[in-house]
């Protein structure tokens, strides 16, 4: 891509009554919204840098550090376009790396299916409109114990160095998971002992309805990712980079946000 291929933009945010200028580059011509995922990822580590600053400022301190990996035990939620973004990664590695972590994928889910946790999670979600918003939040976290408690770790997990695989391309929920409760309470995790960060903003929940095609309802686990592009192949629209922008901001804010839309300014990444 050339200058003209991109348009680069600002727009000022609130949070918590302070500016937030953010300045993106986008794809000028129409894409699909998971060419989008590099922008909405380094704005998401804005918002969880903030958010972890926030945290200092009231006297906690993040406890995750480098090596710690009791997370990628965790069920990952994740959005309909990051799971083509996942499989489009998984077939850019090179052999037999991409044979490992497609029998890693594999594996994850026969277990989780054998024990019956997708049925499980299934009948939570139908339970969305007929129990309170606390009984099912209640019971999505302990399904989420219940996952964590059968040791399977995240396909892309480097187990010996308790590294991600795919750091620099990892889900958005896995850049928002910070705790500042102490790192030991991660290896049995509950509702008690884990204090997450209070987030300025959480992209991941917005950008399940970035492109949204209607075609997978409620939580996608990452451990289906690969079976589900498998099994419905992509069929995103198009648009240009300034009008997802534009989408995602204003579902971010409840607002059709940026009004003047963003200034043309070629800029390559
Ligand atoms: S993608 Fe990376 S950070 Fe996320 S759960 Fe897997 S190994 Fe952990």
């Amino acid at each position: 891509m050339d200058q003209n291929d991109w348009v680069t933009g600002e727009l000022v945010l609130s949070i918590n009554g302070e500016p937030l200028k953010i300045q993106m580059t986008v794809p000028a011509k129409p894409i699909k919204p998971h060419r989008m995922l590099p922008v909405l990822q380094k704005i998401t580590n804005t918002f969880v840098e903030m958010s972890a600053v926030a945290a200092g400022g009231r006297g906690e301190t993040v406890s995750c550090r480098q090596g710690c990996a009791a997370c990628c035990r965790q069920p990952v939620p994740i959005s309909e376009i990051e799971i083509y973004h996942l499989a489009e990664l998984v077939e850019a590695m090179p052999e037999p790396r991409r044979s490992e972590i497609k029998d890693r994928f594999k594996a994850a889910v026969e277990h989780f299916e054998s024990i019956g946790w997708f049925e499980k999670m299934n009948a939570i979600g139908n339970m969305t409109l007929t129990e309170s918003k606390e009984k099912v939040s209640k019971m999505i976290s302990e399904a989420g114990v219940e996952y964590f408690r059968e040791g399977v770790p995240c396909p892309f997990l480097n187990v010996d160095e308790g590294s991600c695989g795919i750091h620099e391309h990892r889900p958005l929920a896995c850049r928002e998971y910070l705790v500042t409760s102490p790192a030991a309470n991660c290896s049995a995790p509950s509702a008690e002992s884990i204090r997450m960060v209070p987030l300025v903003m959480q992209p991941s929940h917005v950008v399940r309805y970035l492109g949204n095609t209607g075609r997978f309802a409620g939580f996608i686990p990452m451990i289906r990712a690969l079976e589900l592009v498998e099994a419905f192949p992509e069929k995103f629209e198009e648009k240009t980079g300034e009008r997802w922008a534009a989408d995602f901001f204003g579902k971010l804010t409840h607002q059709d946000i940026p009004k003047s839309g963003i200034q043309p300014k070629p800029q390559p990444f």
